[in-house]
């Protein structure tokens, strides 16, 4: 059965700071991206990941004091994986209260009889996942499919696509799926993975290892992430402001013709986004746009207190 171990006073403290903020970026980006609306019945993909732990745990906070009735409805794809431990998400989900579907498809055998040994297998399996979890969003009647990419995922998307696929491409907080079909919504789109990741440790979910396939772990993704840690520690705000230029994005001064139309500039056209600045000396912000000091206290306490250097 799962068992948590008990919390000091200080501890609870800093977890009910965490989680404001969590349920403050979460409900910036439900309001920002319209992401849930009047009767919406959301299934909530939970892979037993610290990220779909924490979706689902401030998506349940949220609607209690939301101004919209929305169900939730978490479902996890028990893929045969060797080991996977089959009984940790209804155990969880039961003592939660959580309405919770688990289904049951072997992709494992399928990814392994179809893909030659030594050959990446995330592919097929991922695309496998998605059918499956389209078809039973379909069954269950849900109108939304909420998956836990956070900001730290849609950046390295981001940098995974201008680097290797030579697009400007994150990942979005609501799109329409592939079929056409459904709904999928990103909640923790604004919450920032450290934040994720300290309050999965305090809230000590039973995490379920994701490398339980053997499959190698996708190396450029990690590379780009390692990246962006290593920026993030040496240049404090940074992503933030990589986060705000991607919702703040000037299509005359980039270089895509069917974005915005060159062509039609013409002389005694009009200035265009503040015109060109080359021949200027560039007035560059000293504090990165879109950062802000963290909570100082907040900071402190919660390195101490959960005891993350
Ligand atoms: S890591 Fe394993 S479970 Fe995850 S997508 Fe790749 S093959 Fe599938």
């Amino acid at each position: 059965m799962f068992e948590k171990q008990e919390v000091t006073k200080k501890e609870q403290v800093n977890l009910n700071k965490l989680q404001k903020r969590l349920r403050r970026d979460v409900g910036k980006a439900i309001a920002d991206f319209g992401m849930i609306e009047e009767g919406d019945r959301i299934m909530v993909c939970l892979s037993g990941g610290k990220d779909s732990y924490t979706m689902l745990e401030i998506l349940r906070n949220l609607q209690q004091s939301a101004p919209v009735n929305f169900s939730l409805i978490a479902v996890n794809l028990d893929q045969k994986q060797p080991g996977f431990p089959a009984h940790i998400l209804p155990e969880y989900l039961e003592q939660q209260g959580v309405e919770y579907k688990i289904v049951e498809e072997n992709t494992y055998a399928i990814v392994k009889d179809k893909i030659p040994e030594g050959k990446t297998t995330c592919s097929l399996c991922s695309r496998l996942r998605r059918g499956i979890l389209y078809r039973t969003a379909t069954e269950l009647g849900c109108t939304k499919i909420a998956l836990g990419h956070h900001r730290d995922d849609i950046l390295q998307t981001l940098f995974l696509n201008m680097f290797y696929g030579g697009k400007m491409k994150g990942m979005p907080p609501k799109l329409m799926s592939d079929d056409g079909k459904h709904i999928v919504i990103r909640p923790l789109a604004y919450c920032r993975e450290k934040d994720i990741e300290r309050f999965a440790i305090a809230r000590q979910y039973p995490i379920i290892p994701c490398n339980l396939c053997g499959s190698q772990p996708n190396l450029q993704r990690q590379v780009i992430g390692d990246m962006l840690k290593d920026w993030d520690k040496r240049y404090p705000g940074r992503i933030e402001t990589m986060f705000s230029a991607m919702q703040n994005i000037v299509p005359s001064h980039l270089n895509d013709t069917s974005l915005f139309d060159f062509k039609a500039i013409h002389h005694g056209s009009d200035v265009v986004d503040g015109g060109d600045l080359a021949f200027d000396r560039e007035d560059i912000p000293m504090q990165p746009v879109g950062w802000q000091a963290e909570d100082e206290e907040l900071a402190i306490e919660r390195l101490d207190v959960l005891q993350i250097k």
